[in-house]
């Protein structure tokens, strides 16, 4: 069956003044869908196109004759967990077992977001920010272009995107200022943790 774009779980003027609905529309509409329409079009006559998301990304990932496919399916996953793992009124600070967890893996939350800021502003060109359940420990990492903590063999719970696509318009060049609004304004960690219960399942 053909992927499809998913829809936003909130209104493309909920994230404003973070993120605006401009940018949402962009980067929804058009970014994504491009990337679904590109994979749909690439797996369509070949073995693929039986496979899960997962399963396209981790076959795809470290072969350069794969390439189209790899960086089409890894944005489309990477996207697809962007979107939910953002919501109105989102930021603060997680619980359960999550902040738990946070604390043991980085000492304190405060500290993880210094870590997860520091990966999000120095990764060079475009890519992604992620905390990532590896085994039973969360780290901090960061991947260029499409590539995500998926195809280390890790669980990605949180991922922020920082393509220029993602920022530019509200931000112009000021990444920093946009991964602070994104922790501060805009990540559901409610979402987070139950990524991470899926991770542990
Ligand atoms: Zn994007």
């Amino acid at each position: 069956m053909a992927f499809e774009l998913p829809d936003l779980p909130y209104s493309y003027e909920a994230l404003e003044p973070y993120m605006s609905s401009r940018t949402l529309h962009l980067h929804h509409d058009k970014h994504h869908q491009t990337y679904v329409t590109n994979l749909n079009n690439l797996i369509g006559d070949t073995d693929l196109k039986s496979k899960s998301l997962e399963e396209i990304v981790q076959a795809t990932a470290n072969d350069p004759a794969k390439a189209g496919i790899f960086n089409n399916a890894g944005q489309h996953w990477n996207h697809n967990l962007f979107w939910r793992i953002m919501k109105k009124g989102g930021g603060g600070a997680p619980g359960g077992e999550l902040a738990k967890r946070i604390d043991d893996a980085f000492g304190s939350f405060e500290s993880f977001k210094e870590k997860f800021k520091t990966a999000a502003v120095t990764q060079f060109g475009s890519g992604w920010a992620w905390l990532a359940l590896d085994g039973d420990t969360l780290k901090v990492t960061k991947t260029g272009n499409a590539a995500n903590p998926l195809v280390e063999g890790m669980v990605p719970l949180l991922g922020i995107d920082v393509w220029e696509h993602a920022y530019y318009l509200d931000y112009e060049n000021r990444r920093p200022e946009y991964v602070a609004a994104f922790l501060n304004h805009m990540v559901n960690w409610a979402e987070v943790e139950a990524e991470l219960h899926k991770g542990l399942a």
